[in-house]
């Protein structure tokens, strides 16, 4: 999927499955870029769901297509809160500590290089690339 250079890419988020990412979040691949190493999926986190911290190893945008996301605690904590609409760009290297869903969300997300995961130093405990997310969606 999506590995092809020249080729346009058409793909029917219905048509596709979830696919379980962590505890109460799921994703549907829309293409990876072994090229430039971007991945594009549909993630939907179910109310009470959270991404585990992390740093961004490339730049990554969102479009919130349903429900609200709290990202550094949301805005009554300094940080963001993107709800249905909103358009969210975060550059690279940027720490996310906190990204937590209220309610149940669906959004659009590219991130243009891979994502190291973190313990509570900074310290990187896995990364996750577009081959990662690949394997996860076409286990072999
Ligand atoms: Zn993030």
């Amino acid at each position: 999927m999506g590995h092809a250079r020249f080729e346009d890419l058409y793909v029917s988020p219905g048509r596709l499955s979830w696919i379980e990412f962590s505890e109460g979040i799921r994703f549907k691949l829309l293409r990876v870029s072994s090229e430039t190493g971007a991945w594009t999926v549909l993630f939907h986190c179910l109310a009470g769901s959270s991404f585990a911290p992390h740093r961004h190893l490339g730049a990554g945008e969102y479009l919130m297509l349903k429900g609200k996301m709290e990202v550094r605690g949301g805005a009554g904590e300094g940080g963001v809160t993107a709800v249905t609409g909103d358009y969210g760009y975060e550059p690279s290297g940027v720490v996310h500590d906190s990204t937590c869903f209220v309610e149940e969300t669906e959004f659009f997300f590219t991130n243009h290089g891979p994502i190291a995961f973190i313990d509570a130093d900074g310290n990187t405990t896995a990364v996750l690339d577009w081959h990662d997310i690949l394997a996860l969606a076409e286990p072999r």
